[in-house]
């Protein structure tokens, strides 16, 4: 639902001199120095981007799913490392507080989350807890009155600048139902964030354990009901996989563009290599996907916003969309040619950065099991 057509424009327009002016200019430099550099952090910040679906009220902008669709196709076009360091302020942890959280947790979490004076990191994975989330070991005991905790998360986005933890942790038995959220203050004695870890994209947007050992926190960290943990974390994937759609429609478009400049400028036996017909069909068919992919984001954006997506349907976008992003960045880093492949290309850079999107979120692998069982349930 897009609620003013006229604002939704100006927020695309603004949107697009963002990335063309501020954050592709500073892709190179972030990929270099492993940091997002200072102007482009404070030009997100500037844009309310850390808020994107955060409620006005709290201090973000409130997009609806088809609005943030809208507007990620455009961001989309920057590096993805962005993405990751704003739109996870949103996302997991903020979409739990405003699905369960009290009014007093609210209140203390989501205005620093949406203006980006916290950053928020959703602790889910562990060593022993990828794919399979709800074998998660990290243990939430009641002791006197508030909670103890001890474990260890992996590969927390965000966790060197963390402003606050959505950590889900195992208060009752095995499985999914003795998992429970907790939003917690990550200058918390017995809370310790390990050194950034070494990525082969994505720099910029720095990736850490955080190890709880006898970490004592608050009775009302606890956000929802116990054995809701597990639950509340999934309930918000569906939101996440179309925003991913379209993020990776987005790069899509980016990579499509820097094919066609290259193809363009670059001559070969006597004339530009967008006079070969094979130079085309690289591009034609990644603007075939590009294509697909934006569809796919927008419609099903629309149909969160009334209310009748499919979980299923969530999954097949984000699958299709990441999926045909890989083949994009191939094909894109195919057209430049050995330049593609030097340090410094963007198509090298994206190429790095885009592989991850397979991972996140749930695997491909795992979008597919989600997507047969809408098929054999229907
Ligand atoms: C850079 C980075 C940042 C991350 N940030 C976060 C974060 O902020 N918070 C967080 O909680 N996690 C984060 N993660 C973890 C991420 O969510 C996991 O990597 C992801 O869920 C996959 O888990 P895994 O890596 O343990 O792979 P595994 O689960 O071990 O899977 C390995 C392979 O087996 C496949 N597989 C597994 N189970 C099945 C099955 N049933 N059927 C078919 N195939 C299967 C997978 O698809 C994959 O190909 C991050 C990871 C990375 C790399």
């Amino acid at each position: 639902m897009i609620r003013s057509t006229e604002a939704h424009a100006t927020r695309l327009k603004a949107a697009r001199t963002l990335v063309e002016d501020i954050l592709i200019p500073a892709e190179a430099q972030m990929d270099a120095e492993d940091r997002m550099p200072d102007a482009a952090r404070a030009a997100l910040r500037a844009h309310g981007l850390f808020g994107i679906s955060i409620p006005e009220a709290f201090g973000g902008l409130g997009l609806t799913m088809e609005e943030e669709a809208g507007l990620m196709l455009v961001l989309g076009r920057a590096a993805p490392a962005y993405r990751a360091v704003y739109a996870l302020n949103s996302g997991g942890a903020a979409q739990i507080l405003l699905r369960a959280g009290s009014e007093a947790q609210k209140a203390q979490w989501l205005p620093g989350l949406a203006s980006g004076a916290r950053i928020a990191c959703f602790c889910l994975s562990e060593p022993e807890a990828g794919s399979d989330a709800a074998a998660l070991q990290t243990t939430a005991r009641r002791e006197g009155d508030g909670w103890r905790l001890d474990g260890r998360k992996r590969w927390v986005t965000n966790a060197p600048e963390a402003g606050m933890l959505m950590v889900m942790a195992r208060t009752g038995g095995e499985g999914a139902r003795g998992i429970s959220a907790f939003a917690i203050d990550p200058a918390t004695p017995g809370i310790h964030i390990q050194p950034a870890q070494s990525k082969m994209g994505m720099r910029g947007a720095l990736t850490a354990d955080i190890v709880f050992d006898d970490a004592r926190i608050p009775a009302d960290a606890l956000v929802g009901a116990e054995g809701d943990g597990l639950k509340l974390a999934l309930a918000g994937l569906d939101k996440v996989r179309l925003h991913l759609a379209a993020l990776s429609a987005g790069l899509m478009e980016r990579l499509i563009d820097e094919g066609r400049a290259h193809a363009l400028r670059r001559r070969q036996f006597g004339k530009p290599l967008a006079d070969q017909p094979a130079i085309g069909a690289l591009l034609a068919d990644s603007a075939a996907e590009a294509l697909a992919a934006r569809c796919m984001a927008l419609e099903l954006a629309r149909a969160r916003d009334d209310g009748t997506l499919r979980p299923a349907d969530a999954a097949a976008a984000k699958l299709f969309a990441t999926e045909a992003l890989g083949r994009v960045a191939d094909r894109v880093l195919q057209v430049h040619g050995g330049e593609g492949y030097m340090t410094g290309s963007a198509a090298e850079r994206l190429y790095r950065d885009v592989r991850l999107l397979r991972i996140l979120d749930g695997t491909s692998e795992i979008q597919r099991l989600v997507v047969a069982r809408g098929l054999f349930s229907a």
